[in-house]
């Protein structure tokens, strides 16, 4: 199948991508970080790099790319990838390692049954990695358990929209952001998290006046473009949204033609809905919100036809998650404001193919193709398959196979592409679980990470850039991900690996693919077998597509039936998934306060992303520029907290919970609600002595979609005094292992470790001086200040300096990064190093705010105050924010205050 004619948009490019990367050519590929799934355009240098831009002609990001996009280019050398095969810590070649894989399945399942076996995946693979490893465990191996770190990101919309709609669909797409008059961000910090979209709801907010309300317990970066806030106490979402539905019921704004004609269930939802949100006085006490600004947001809603609410981790990741998801459906379905233009709810998907996977089946509680365990609809699988053992229901979700893998129960686990030992929760005690098992086979791209380490077989998998196939954004936008760099040593793609080990265990015949195309025309051969128009996910009418079709495919939304064009949106006028094609109203539980605080555990601990970094940074970790924005793990405490506890501003705490704790950088900060604290999650123990925040996590889960909570978690804080505080800059990296606190980044000229030791008045100055590179030394030294500062320059250039003393307010070492670029430090200046001060001419930037254009905000500051007191005056100043914009809201807030925003080195 090789046609445009059918097809509204083209599926197919004219010209073909080449088969042969060749340096200078550019190739269409797909980011892959977040769920927006912009399109990339990679241009090879022929020495295993590449010059990234956005792809203009993709219709998530028209060109435009993020931070972390933009910096891909940096994040493809070899030096930290897994090259080669290991069993048992000895490296070997393909042929052993996978007869070993399969051989140990083998035992395992003679030994203990196929249950004892479970894969562990990823929304990093692509679909047709995705595709085969459920296809090898539910339809070859005959184990459930497959699970996807996609559990811990967006499962509780997967359960609400299958509660809903009857199957897992987003109605809307982007282009509604920017047709909508009214854009609610519930849990969402898009702003920093699902970037490229932030930037179009702005765009259309500067040019239509489309309003933004953000639903949030924290003030954050997303703020700053926002019409109102509502810092919402954590955990009470659905209230909020019942007590909307139950407004727009008592002012008679109910679209009964379409509750009666499409829905089920009304009646019971707004009577549940009534019972947890009685009186707007009710909703503000539970809420924490003003009873205006309550009202104003109902007003907007209930004044606005077209409405887009959007929802993220924030609604996902809690134990209440699906009922949350499903109140804010119920006021959608309650309008009829859905699948139409600039109207309907959308969820906003944390990774690259969280949503290709739960096509395939990823998901421990789907089995393929959005088919489930009915009798009806395994036999159709097995059929299709032609699966000698087909799995007869559900397996462990992710928190329950790590539970179980720690109690003994399976025994052997294959991870693909994902760290659990850091970001599941209680990621101490699940990391110490993996000690038990028998086999414990990794297939990943780097060759060192918290979970890779303790795996008895590692096998090289190919990373972004060198992989090949298919990707869906939240959007249901199918995309291409392209190889444009060789694979490099021995590393291989994921399905390669699961076919061979299939073709071993006796299974070759069907697997026997060739390429990507293959098992992508298999996955839609099957998402149309026996469909008729029964399942959402339906990509038929591109079965038959040739391998060369597949190098040319256009992306492309879902469904996409035999001789249709594909869907926009969905459910403006019904024809839902459920039996009777109607959509459910869900009668929403009375929240359950799931934090539950006490005098031990005073705090509720929230966790998130920062704008930046991705999951555990073994890729954007390797981004110098990246790491510049924020260089070590943090927590943001209320200034009224963190006086009561005399916690200063840069100084070190130690949080708790039951399961684990973690020592962070103190930042105070008024945008965070007093009594809660917030902590970044992608700090490992290969970066930080004590930044894994998954240890921090509880491991309750939401009953319907099992995703953890991981937004409250109740928590104690307190000082981790310290004798001394210091930063060391150096081209070489230093390991200080032996520090009380270390956390260490990357940078342009080379390394960063921020650290704390523990003894206090320089007990500690020789074996600093001894970590030290070789080179001329200089050095300052005042005993009784516990003040110890030192340069180290070779043949004249500068090679490290460390500082360190007894206050956390050292001097800025901005301007001593900046000596680095220096080919020889000037004789005049070598007193300066000691000193950290700017000599006269040079200046110091501050903290960089623009990773594009390493613009610091002490420039932009200084900027503002010589009269350029816009983002565009300063963008055209300096060119802050003119490049990927992540850094606008932050340019909004360095405007509207006249103080240093943060102290993050
Ligand atoms: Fe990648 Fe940024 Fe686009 Fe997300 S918004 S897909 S991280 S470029």
């Amino acid at each position: 199948m090789d046609s445009n004619a059918s097809h509204g948009p083209a599926l197919f490019a004219t010209a073909a991508s080449p088969d042969i990367v060749a340096p200078g050519v550019p190739v269409r590929t797909t980011c892959p970080y977040c769920g927006v799934g912009c399109g990339v355009l990679a241009t090879p240098d022929g020495r295993g790099g590449a010059t990234i831009s956005g792809d203009l002609a993709h219709p998530a990001n028209a060109g435009r790319l993020c931070s972390k996009g933009s910096a891909l280019g940096e994040t493809l050398g070899l030096e930290t990838r897994l090259l080669h095969p290991f069993v048992d810590g000895v490296q070997t070649n393909w042929a052993r390692a996978l007869d070993q894989v399969a051989k140990r399945l083998q035992a395992v399942r003679a030994a203990h049954g196929p249950g004892a076996i479970a894969f562990y995946l990823s929304g990093q693979l692509l679909t047709e990695d995705y595709y085969v490893a459920n296809k090898l465990a539910k339809g070859f191996i005959g184990t459930p358990h497959v699970d996807t770190n996609s559990r811990l990101c967006m499962a509780s919309s997967v359960a609400g929209h299958r509660r809903a709609f009857g199957a897992d669909v987003v109605p809307q797409c982007y282009d509604d952001l920017e047709l909508a008059d009214l854009v609610v961000l519930a849990g969402s910090n898009a702003a920093w998290c699902h970037p490229i979209l932030y930037q179009r709801i702005q765009t259309a907010r500067g040019e239509r006046g489309v309003r933004v309300v953000n639903i949030d317990p924290r003030r954050t970066a997303t703020c700053e473009g926002s019409d109102l806030h509502l810092p919402i106490r954590p955990g009470t979402d659905a209230i909020l949204w019942c007590g909307l539905l139950v407004r727009l019921a008592e002012r008679g704004l109910l679209d009964t033609l379409f509750i009666d004609a499409h829905t089920r269930g009304f009646s019971e939802a707004l009577g549940g809905a009534r019972t947890i949100a009685p009186t707007l006085e009710a909703i503000a006490t539970k809420c924490g919100l003003p009873r205006e600004d309550i009202e104003l947001f109902y007003e907007w809603f209930s004044a606005t036809p077209r409405v887009v609410s959007c929802y993220s981790q924030g609604v996902n990741q809690s134990a209440q998650g699906t009922d949350k998801v499903n109140a804010i459906i119920n006021c959608h379905l309650a309008t009829g404001r859905i699948g139409k233009p600039g109207s309907g709810p959308l969820s906003l998907t944390g990774q690259p193919n969280a949503m290709g996977g739960r096509e395939v089946g990823g998901l421990a509680n789907m089995l393929a193709a959005h088919m489930g365990f009915s009798e009806g609809e395994r036999d159709r699988v097995r059929r299709f398959w032609d699966a000698p053992n087909l799995v007869a229901g559900e397996g462990l979700k992710a928190v329950q196979m790590f539970e179980a893998v720690a109690e003994g129960r399976i025994k052997a686990l294959w991870v693909m592409g994902t760290n659990p030992a850091v970001s599941l929760p209680r990621a101490d005690a699940m990391r110490d679980g993996l000690a038990r098992l028998e086999l414990l086979v990794v297939s990943e791209n780097v060759a060192g990470n918290d979970t890779i380490r303790h795996a008895h077989v590692r096998l090289p998998a190919a990373a972004w850039g060198e992989k090949d196939g298919t990707v869906t954004n939240s959007e249901r936008r199918v995309s291409r991900q392209r190889a444009f760099l060789p694979l490099p040593a021995r590393a291989r793609p994921d399905w390669w690996m699961l076919c061979e080990v299939a073709r071993r265990l006796g299974y070759g015949e069907a697997f026997a693919y060739r390429s990507a195309a293959d098992i992508f025309d298999e996955h839609a051969r099957l998402s149309g077998f026996e469909n008729e128009g029964m399942r959402a996910f339906d990509i038929s009418g591109i079965a038959g597509a040739t391998g060369e079709a597949f190098q040319r495919l256009e992306p492309f939304q879902w469904p996409l039936r035999p001789g249709s064009p594909p869907a926009e949106r969905l459910f403006a006028d019904g024809g839902f998934f459920t039996e009777d094609r109607k959509a459910r109203f869900v009668t929403i539980a009375p929240p359950r306060v799931s934090a539950a605080v006490s005098a031990e555990w005073p705090f509720v601990l929230n966790t998130g992303r920062i704008r930046d970094q991705w999951h555990t940074m073994t890729r954007t970790g390797l981004s110098p520029r990246l790491a510049i924005h924020i260089a070590e793990p943090f927590v943001e405490i209320h200034p009224d907290d963190a006086a009561c506890l005399q916690l200063e501003q840069g100084t070190l705490a130690k949080v708790e919970t039951v399961d684990g704790s973690a020592v962070l950088r103190v930042l105070v900060n008024r945008g965070q609600q007093s009594g809660t604290l917030f902590v970044p999650i992608h700090w490992s123990a290969e970066n930080s002595s004590a930044g894994r925040i998954g240890a921090l996590v509880q491991p309750a889960t939401d009953p319907f979609s099992g995703q953890p909570e991981a937004k409250a978690t109740p928590a104690c804080i307190g000082r981790h005094p310290v004798g001394a505080f210091g930063f060391l800059l150096s081209r070489q990296p230093i390991q200080l292992g032996e520090a009380a606190y270390w956390a260490h980044a990357r940078a342009p000229f080379g390394h960063v470790v921020n650290f704390a030791l523990n003894e206090p008045r320089n007990g500690w100055t020789a074996w600093l001086r001894a970590t030290l590179p070789e080179g001329e030394h200089m050095s300052f030294q005042d005993a009784m200040a516990g003040t110890y500062r030192a340069a180290v320059l070779r043949a004249g250039r500068l090679e490290a300096v460390l500082f360190v003393g007894a206050d956390p307010k050292l001097p800025s070492p901005e301007w001593l990064k900046s000596r680095f670029a220096l080919a020889a430090i000037p004789a005049s200046e070598r007193r300066d190093l000691l000193a950290g001060t700017p000599v006269e001419g040079t200046t110091d930037d501050g903290p960089v705010v623009c990773v594009c254009f390493q613009v610091g905000a002490k420039r932009i500051e200084a900027a503002a105050a010589a009269g350029n007191c816009s983002v565009e005056k300063i963008g055209r100043q300096l060119g802050a924010g003119t490049n990927c914009g992540s850094c606008i809201p932050e340019l909004r807030r360095l405007l509207a205050s006249s103080g240093v925003v943060r102290d993050l080195a």
